[in-house]
């Protein structure tokens, strides 16, 4: 029997932006050939042989001029081919010059449309191509032409055209393009963005003036593929843009905090960077309890890390403070009632609330601060500080695909110092320590409070928002004030 050959578009990136034909044809392939880029996730579980025509290890890209030769080959073997590319096939994708070639040996060819990238990729970058009073034109350009081309682009023209101006296989000479658009009579102030690896997990935009954008992206570190979007409509996307933030907690309050994220209107990227090592406890811990006028939680890790053991009746017989209302929710939901919570959510807020205890017990983490130890003691309590838990790099593979799509996020929320030691400290062993500091320096950062703010500034990271008081809710609050346009 004949083989057959499908040119399929796979999108810009995203898996899930594959055409249903697109997805049977892969699954029905007996051959499939496909660019360097793709997600590796379309190929998972096809019974196809897969042929990377792209450059791969040790291997060097296939010409044209082969890949058609392979198509061929394949295709007179008798064989059902899906030839995959980035996109849609017939957009900067050579899959007319494929089907060219195809016909001329008489082979059957059929054509499936992608999603293509020169519209998809600034829209999931939250830049509508046109816009009803904003532009009602959209241009698509290649942004590296072989040299020596009989009809060169004319830059002048597109100057000219107005409307919104895409540009393809724009990075490496981004430069000169936005340069002559500018001779051509453009603005530079005519608002510009160059968005990387659009759909992929770690996409990301810079966003400038058709003056500013190549400099901004060359700052950046853009890379291909990417693509420049000119024109007014990028003005758009800061104010139909959800930011992506990074959100450090440990493991068992991250559920919670990623749905108050999205109630707040942000894409919530889960970074649990620390883990709780449970303590070895004293013998007499009932005893101590019970000695103890107040017993102070200052996390509901402390509550969760204490309540695994038996000692719901020993603290129902004293008064027990939480530092916050996380704090006091985690004892409630156990059954423990709140005696004391103080105003400020802060260790100098529980000095004020507690000076009226004679013995203190603190149930907390072993990298407690001491300002709360010695604030009380300068009040004249007594204080047992006892730590029930540590803290530890969380070895959570989350925290890993965190660090390698940062360049991506647009903010980074620290609800302590540690989650931040472990960052840096995982991201220096990933030998990703260089990028991290440029996504964080870039991005906006938000500390929960003044000590994790203090430890921020100690690894050198610039704090950029703070809340009045300390819950995670009031810093969702202070970041989404602190973004909004003006
Ligand atoms: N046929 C493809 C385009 C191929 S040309 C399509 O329809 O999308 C390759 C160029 O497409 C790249 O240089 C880049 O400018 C753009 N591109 C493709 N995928 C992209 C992505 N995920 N993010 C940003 N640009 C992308």
């Amino acid at each position: 029997m004949a083989g057959k050959v499908y040119l399929v578009g796979a999108g810009p990136g995203d898996p899930e932006l594959l055409t249903l034909k697109a997805r049977r044809l892969l699954q029905e392939a007996e051959v499939v050939l496909y660019d360097r880029l793709l997600s590796p996730r379309m190929m998972e579980g096809l019974k196809a042989e897969l042929i990377d025509v792209g450059k791969s290890a040790g291997r060097h890209k296939l010409t044209q001029e082969e890949i058609n030769q392979l198509l061929i080959e394949k295709a007179e073997a008798g064989h059902v081919v899906v030839r995959l590319k980035g996109g849609d096939p017939f957009v900067f994708g050579r899959g007319g010059e494929e089907a060219l070639a195809l016909r001329e040996r008489g082979i059957a060819v059929e054509v499936v449309p992608g999603v293509t990238s020169a519209v998809a990729v600034p829209e999931l970058a939250w830049i509508p191509v046109t816009h009803r009073h904003v532009s009602t034109s959209l241009t698509v350009v290649t942004g590296h032409e072989e040299p020596g081309k009989d009809n060169p682009l004319d830059w002048g023209a597109l100057a000219r055209l107005g409307g919104t101006l895409v540009v393809l296989m724009g990075v490496s000479r981004l430069a000169e393009n936005t340069d002559l658009l500018i001779r051509g009579g453009r603005s530079p102030e005519t608002p510009a963005a160059i968005i990387e690896k659009g759909g992929w997990p770690e996409q990301r935009t810079v966003r400038g003036t058709l003056g500013t954008i190549s400099e901004l992206a060359r700052e950046a570190g853009v890379e291909p593929p990417a693509i420049l979007v000119v024109g007014e409509v990028v003005k758009l996307a800061p104010l139909l843009a959800t930011p992506r933030m990074a959100i450090f907690r440990a493991r068992n309050q991250m559920a919670d905090s990623v749905a108050l994220c999205q109630a707040y209107g942000f894409q919530a990227v889960p970074a649990p960077a620390i883990g709780l090592k449970p303590l070895e406890l004293p013998g007499d811990l009932k005893e101590r309890i019970e000695g103890a006028d107040c017993v102070v939680f200052t996390s509901s890790n402390g509550v969760e890390m204490a309540l695994k053991h038996d000692l719901k009746d020993a603290l129902s017989r004293t008064r027990v403070a939480a530092i916050g209302p996380m704090t006091g929710k985690a004892l409630e939901e156990r059954g423990i009632a709140v005696a004391l919570m103080p105003r400020e959510f802060s260790s100098l807020g529980l000095v004020e609330a507690l000076s009226g205890c004679r013995k203190v017990l603190l149930l907390r983490s072993a990298r407690g601060s001491p300002a709360l130890v010695s604030g009380l003691q300068e009040k004249g309590v007594e204080v047992e500080d006892l730590p029930i838990y540590d803290l530890e790099g969380s070895g959570d593979p989350l925290l890993d695909e965190l660090i390698r799509i940062a360049a991506g996020l647009d903010v980074f929320a620290f609800t302590s110092g540690s989650t931040s030691r472990y960052l840096i400290k995982r991201a220096r062993e990933m030998g990703m320590e260089d990028q991290l500091r440029r996504a964080l320096a870039r991005a906006r950062v938000a500390a929960i409070g003044p000590p994790t703010a203090d430890e921020l500034e100690r690894l050198g990271i610039r704090v950029d928002v703070m809340p009045e008081r300390y819950t995670f809710e009031e810093m969702l609050k202070a970041i989404k004030e602190s973004m909004r346009p003006e």
